[in-house]
């Protein structure tokens, strides 16, 4: 794919939009995009679609220009998705499905192949922020887009500690907080600061928890009932899959919140021996090797019955080599 100025045209009209319930990644992909295109095309129209960004990031600049209706029925020159293939993009479905042009950037294994007429895709990216940031003209970065992109590669690689992080990543890194943002704060806040709500439920849940598989499996589940004792919505359960992760002995770690009556959404994330995303994508859902999610229907108990018949026969199979 060419420099997305080289796709998009002088006075396109532009939607941009992201995965439902956007993370750090998707956020500060979309919006990094966003701002750098308003900038780079004022006589273009561009608008960003995406769901109400959690709480934590309130405070970035300009994130309350994100529409989150999609009740306009406009038909765009150009349709970007963006951390996502077009399965997940909610209400702007309909743009996507309508537009002139469709481009589609994801750093997603179980989109390997793209959605969009013209896709730009890479498994091995750290993150969605890091291909945008690929696709940007070094010189027409200022500091707004800049503190976007290094936002979304930070969240992805969980401040470059996981093994998606690479060199390259951190090149960008390097020459993104050149441009003098207040990086530390930024992270302390869309990041690390949690409400007190959270981190009783994240108690919670890790009281609850319970291992199988001999140590090598843990698994947390919230149900309806305990969420609505803590007036808890999904965005207040972030992180605790990856506290699970971080358990001595643990190779793949399970947190199911309930979404409906005999549905569950679950988050998976593993250390070295479990291809999370290949057991997502069995059960409809996908995501990455290191972490993945899907969507399942039954009681609590068939859900994670089913997903451990996954886990351990990949956990066998990797003993057995
Ligand atoms: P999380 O567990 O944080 O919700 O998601 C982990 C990773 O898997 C993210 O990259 C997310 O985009 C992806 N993911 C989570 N749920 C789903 C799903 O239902 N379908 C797909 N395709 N990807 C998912
Ligand atoms: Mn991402």
């Amino acid at each position: 794919m060419n420099k997305i100025l080289e796709e998009v045209g002088p006075s396109d009209t532009i939607a941009i939009t992201g995965h439902e319930r956007p993370d750090g990644d998707c956020i500060g992909a979309c919006m990094g995009l966003y701002l750098y295109l308003l900038k780079a095309l004022p006589d273009a129209s561009v608008d960003l679609y995406l769901e109400k960004p959690a709480p934590a990031f309130a405070n970035v600049p300009r994130i309350d220009e994100i529409k989150t209706a999609c009740d306009a029925d406009l038909c765009y020159d150009v349709c970007i998705v963006v951390d996502s293939a077009a399965d997940r993009i909610g209400g702007a479905r309909k743009y996507f499905d309508t537009a002139k042009k469709t481009i589609n950037i994801d750093h997603h294994i179980s989109n390997a192949s793209g959605c969009g007429k013209i896709n730009y895709i890479n498994p091995k990216a750290s993150s969605a922020s890091e291909l945008v940031y690929e696709l940007m003209d070094e010189d027409r970065i200022d500091v707004q887009t800049a503190r976007m992109i290094y936002m979304g590669i930070a969240h992805d690689t969980g401040v470059f500690s996981y093994s998606n992080t690479t060199p390259h990543t951190m090149e960008i890194a390097a020459k993104l907080i050149s441009y003098g943002f207040d990086f530390s704060g930024l992270l302390n806040e869309t990041l690390y600061e949690k409400t007190y709500l959270q981190t009783q439920i994240l108690g919670r849940a890790l009281l609850e928890s319970f291992r199988f598989l001999d140590g090598k499996c843990i698994v947390s589940i919230m149900d309806q009932k305990t969420m609505n004792f803590y007036q808890a919505g999904p965005k207040d359960l972030e992180g605790i899959v990856s506290q699970l992760r971080t358990i001595k002995g643990v190779e793949c770690a399970i947190f199911l919140y309930q979404t409906g009556q005999q549905e569950y959404k679950a988050s998976l994330r593993s250390n070295k021996k479990v291809d999370v995303a290949a057991v997502a994508s069995y059960f409809g859902g996908g995501g990455h090797v290191r972490a993945a999610g899907c969507t399942m229907r039954g009681t609590c108990y068939d859900c994670i019955n089913n997903l451990a018949l996954h886990i351990e026969k990949q956990l066998k199979e990797t003993e057995k080599q």
